[in-house]
């Protein structure tokens, strides 16, 4: 059995620890080289050597190592290997011509490193890192594939490639001047006009970069990928701060590249959005941040429902114990409980915006997921019940305290995660802490990292885990999805109905992902109106009937997907979105 070993070498602090891994090693008590110290005074893991005793992986206590067993049908030569006891990527996804082609998996799975491969940004080096890459023996590699004639090119600068990195608030790092500027210099596509129609930008046109939201910077990102004429489109998750409609959009412009045969790759976690956007999908499975293959290549149904059901036939490799089950919930079927909070209709007036709430109530250990596009009031509207700001009409029967995590997170904070959780997180270091908060938001994998250095995902799991912490009535989480992959969506929502039911407290969950957004509703707010204008709210309602509203104003129509129940997308004008929008029924007909 082949195996590898990790070593995280941010996290391996040999000068605290004095080598426990090197002590306890069985392998170097027997006198052999299992363990040694390199030049960087970190120790070298021998994969040769090693007997997989899992020992050194028990004794680290900064989590540093980790020790692998591949799978016995993962003989392969790996693609890629960063370094000695480093990650490890298997496979590589097909070139369809002309498709948008998914890429679905965890994160820290090799997804970015077959960006930059495809790129051209790294040479693939077969598991060889003594040496650099070489494209001779790249071409060779993959000789009769579609690959090889692709690497050809890439070599040759034949292959002309357009990027979207995923962390579009470094744009203005990057370019500066106008949004006018930046996307008439890439304009090589002649559809400028079009897509900044499409993707309402144009309040940004006469705009600097420095001054926009991360909403507006993703979709600028997106104009400045798409708008060149290029063979080869990487985007990487397009849909991180925007709202279901420019999400709908942004699927529509990226599919408008298909159709002048051109070839696109992208990165999503928000999985239907994935499911409108690609013909195909590889789903990637192995273990974060030691190896990830790519599997086979599947039409996009089949590729999401075997990623939900967790097995893939084919490979005969399961990724998760159980399925994610979407449940179709009656409306009866919500257990009432105790009230947190009554309002009576409420209405709240800024100089340039009015909001309009209808009367509802908060009630314990429910899930209120709230949507809407942005600038339409969702966060004046918790202020309100926070009683932080006041209405100019209406009453909140009992004002309550709220625990917020904004949509934007700062990340200036000097010192490690650790430092950052004893100074902020409530109850850090008690057991309740670790088993319902510290386990299911992976905090113990991070704690010895400095924050300012954290990843998106990394970002979003702290900010989220330190607000459900606190204590409050209602827990107001903006957006706790962007950047998670779909296994940390599902945890995060599992851990946020743990928290409230436990605590006979609720959350309002403000989202876009419409699966994720499924998954974790009791009950639903719409917010609707004039972005920046004015906005009016629902109180919070059953689900179906949310959605209903909130998906007839943006005319779209969802479908259930028959074997696993997940929403999907309809197609505009097609034979259910016409029946569907006839029936007034754009969630979902009933059976
Ligand atoms: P994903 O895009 O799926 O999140 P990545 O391709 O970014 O995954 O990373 C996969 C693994 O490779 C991660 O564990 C990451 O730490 C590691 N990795 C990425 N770049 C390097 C590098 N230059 N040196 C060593 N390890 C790296
Ligand atoms: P959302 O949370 O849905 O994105 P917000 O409630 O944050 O929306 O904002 C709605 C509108 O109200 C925006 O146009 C915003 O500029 C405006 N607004 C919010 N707070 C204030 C304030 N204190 N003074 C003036 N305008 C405000
Ligand atoms: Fe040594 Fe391998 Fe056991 Fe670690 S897992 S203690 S390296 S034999």
């Amino acid at each position: 059995m082949s195996r590898i070993a990790i070593l995280e070498k941010d996290k391996c602090q040999p000068k605290k620890c004095n080598y426990t891994c090197i002590e306890y090693c069985p392998g170097v008590r027997m006198e052999e080289d299992t363990i040694i110290i390199g030049e960087d005074k970190k120790p070298i893991i021998s994969e040769e050597l090693c007997s997989g005793c899992g020992i050194c992986v028990n004794r680290c206590v900064f989590n540093a190592i980790n020790i692998i067993n591949l799978p016995e049908m993962l003989q392969e030569q790996p693609i890629h290997r960063y370094g000695q006891n480093t990650f490890e990527l298997f496979g590589m996804p097909t070139i369809e011509e002309g498709s948008v082609v998914g890429l679905l998996g965890p994160n820290g799975i090799g997804k970015s490193t077959i960006l930059n491969i495809l790129s051209g940004q790294t040479i693939p080096n077969f598991g060889n890192y003594q040496e650099e890459g070489n494209w001779d023996k790249v071409i060779e590699h993959f000789k009769g594939s579609q690959l090889q004639n692709y690497f050809k090119k890439l070599s040759n600068n034949q292959i002309k490639i357009a990027y979207k990195p995923q962390m579009v608030d470094q744009l203005p790092k990057v370019v500066k001047g106008k949004v006018s500027e930046l996307l008439e210099g890439v304009d090589e596509r002649n559809k400028m006009e079009e897509v900044v129609e499409k993707l309402e930008l144009q309040n940004t046109l006469n705009r600097k970069l420095g001054k926009l939201s991360g909403g507006e910077l993703q979709r600028i990102a997106i104009a400045a990928t798409i708008l060149r004429d290029a063979n080869f489109y990487y985007i990487d998750e397009p849909t991180s701060w925007l709202d279901v409609k420019q999400r709908l959009n942004t699927v529509e412009v990226i599919r408008d590249l298909t159709e002048e045969n051109r070839n696109v790759l992208v990165i999503e976690h928000d999985l239907a959005t994935l499911d409108a956007m690609s013909d195909y999908v590889h789903v990637m499975y192995g273990e974060e941040g030691a190896y990830g293959v790519v599997s086979k290549l599947r039409g996009v149904r089949v590729g999401i429902n075997a990623y939900i059901n967790g097995f893939l036939n084919e490979e005969n490799i399961r990724i998760r114990k159980q399925p994610i089950e979407f449940e179709i919930r009656p409306p009866s079927d919500l257990i009432e409980s105790e009230t947190i909070t009554k309002y009576t209709d409420f209405h709240k007036k800024y100089d340039n915006f009015e909001l309009e709430v209808e009367e509802g109530e908060i009630n314990q250990s429910q899930v209120i997921t709230a949507f809407g596009p942005n600038g339409i009031g969702k966060t004046t509207y918790a202020k309100i019940l926070a009683g932080v700001t006041k209405p100019d009409s209406g009453e909140i029967e009992e004002e309550i305290k709220i625990a917020y995590k904004p949509q934007y997170i700062l990340s200036d904070f000097e010192g490690t995660v650790q430092d950052f959780l004893y100074m902020n997180a409530k109850g850090y270091g008690t057991n309740v802490f670790k088993t319902d908060i510290s386990k299911p938001f992976d905090l113990d994998k991070i704690l010895e990292k400095q924050v300012n250095k954290l990843s998106g995902g990394e970002l979003q799991r702290l900010a989220t885990a330190v607000t459900l912490s606190q204590e409050a009535d209602v827990y107001v989480l903006d957006e706790p999805t962007a950047f998670l992959d779909v296994e940390q969506r599902l945890k995060v929502a599992k851990a946020i109905k743990h928290l409230i039911t436990r605590d006979d407290t609720s959350a309002l969950i403000i989202d876009h992902d419409i699966v994720f957004i499924d998954y974790i509703s009791d009950r639903a707010m719409v917010f609707y109106g004039e972005s920046a204008k004015s906005g009016h709210a629902t109180a919070p309602i059953n689900l179906r009937d949310a959605m209903n509203k909130f998906l007839s104003d943006v005319k779209i129509t969802f479908r259930r997907d028959k074997e696993t129940n997940r929403p999907r997308v309809n197609k505009q004008e097609s034979y259910l979105d016409r029946e569907q929008k006839e029936k007034g029924e754009y969630y979902y007909l009933e059976e």
